[in-house]
């Protein structure tokens, strides 16, 4: 393997869900629902291959997803966005955080995360030959420690990766860290990639789009997809929104990434997005009784819960357990209680910082959020 993936491992999630596979466990680990997506998105997708929609799309969308797509930001953030110069399709959101990075960050770059990140941040600026500086989310609420931010910047920062809502903690950003993050990158000129796949799981507060404030859309790529909100993951349609100098730099890694997406898929994601009120209403209250759920029996089972304000994860301290890591505590949960957690330290770049924490997922149906419940409750 190239030197500059060398320290990756198998991801976290592939492992996790293989070893629930093996042992028979309840997968609250990877977040993938365990329902299907709603019907009027599948029956696009069949009618677009009977169509004949199965040559490759236009490179950066099919141009009814690119006007769709625009049509959804506008009514979500209020920011009106040129659908054909503003807005590139991609295969899921990890390739427009792929197309992203290697689109606009040069070797050398220096880019802040903030720990505990999705898996696939570290890897892809490794692979653009990025300087990665992290600041970590501490619990119990995960707040934005605003002077060590500050004192992150330097004359060579070219970008902030943020993710609100944020996985794995289910921490949202306010509107008060927005500003400080959005007034640090409008003086130092620093850009943002946004990674807001979880805006419509949103059940504290209401999710902002740092573009949406004052300044910022310039120097902003929102990246956003259709898995999470539509429940099918494995679908692989995302895209990324950003003002026509920094989509060129994105559309000209993605051409040489992936070319283009699939296309009657993104003629299916196009009707999804035009979904009325009244799905994303419902999503949001089916996923609220199951967070109510797994919290619940979470807590019953004696963890310390952190409170989540988004996403479909919580991430609790597995430690009145007495395990001696988060890697060994998820081992014994799946081997000795037959459920799947994540451990986080594979999130932080100081694996340390994240040993007394494992993540759960609420994305499944009732009945299996009970059963885990129940095992824990009993066995643990
Ligand atoms: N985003 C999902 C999660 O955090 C899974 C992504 C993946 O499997 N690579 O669980």
């Amino acid at each position: 393997v190239a030197k500059r993936l060398e320290k990756f491992k198998t991801t976290i999630f592939t492992q996790m869900s293989m070893l629930a596979i093996k042992h028979g466990a309840i997968n609250l680990g990877q977040g993938f629902p365990n329902f299907d997506g709603p019907d009027f998105v599948k029956e696009a997708a069949i009618q677009g291959i009977k169509e004949g929609k199965n040559q490759y799309a236009r490179g950066y969308g099919v141009p009814d997803l690119n006007s769709a797509v625009a049509a959804r930001f506008k009514k979500d953030s209020g920011l009106e966005v040129d659908p054909e110069n503003e807005v590139t399709v991609t295969s899921g959101c990890t390739e427009a955080i792929a197309a992203t990075i290697l689109g606009l960050i040069n070797p050398g770059d220096e880019v802040i995360l903030f720990a505990p990140f999705y898996d696939s941040y570290e890897a892809t600026l490794s692979m653009a030959g990025a300087k990665i500086k992290g600041i970590t989310l501490r619990p119990p609420d995960f707040s934005l420690p605003i002077d060590e931010l500050k004192s992150a910047v330097s004359k060579s920062t070219r970008a902030i990766l943020l993710n609100t809502p944020h996985n794995p903690t289910g921490k949202m950003f306010t509107r008060e860290e927005l500003n400080v993050i959005a007034s640090l990158c409008i003086e130092n000129d620093i850009l943002v990639f946004a990674d807001e796949v979880y805006d419509k799981l949103a059940f504290e507060m209401e999710h902002i789009s740092i573009a949406s404030l004052p300044g910022m859309y310039e120097r902003t790529v929102t990246m956003n997809s259709l898995g999470k909100t539509f429940s099918l993951t494995g679908w692989k349609i995302g895209w990324a929104i950003a003002p026509p100098h920094l989509t060129w730099g994105v559309r000209q890694a993605h051409s040489y990434l992936t070319f283009a997406t699939s296309t009657p898929m993104q003629y299916a994601a196009a009707t999804a997005l035009r979904a009325p009120d009244s799905y994303y209403e419902e999503l949001k209250r089916d996923y609220s009784a199951k967070k109510a759920i797994l919290v619940e029996g979470l807590k019953a089972a004696g963890f310390t819960v952190y409170p989540s304000s988004g996403t479909y994860f919580v991430v609790v301290d597995h430690t009145p357990f007495g395990l001696e890591n988060d890697i060994a505590f998820c081992e014994y949960l799946i081997k000795e209680i037959g459920v799947v957690a994540i451990p986080t330290s594979v999130f932080y770049l100081n694996p340390e910082e994240g040993k007394n924490l494992v993540r759960f997922t609420f994305c499944k149906d009732d009945d299996t959020l009970k059963s885990a419940v129940q095992r824990m409750k009993e066995k643990l």
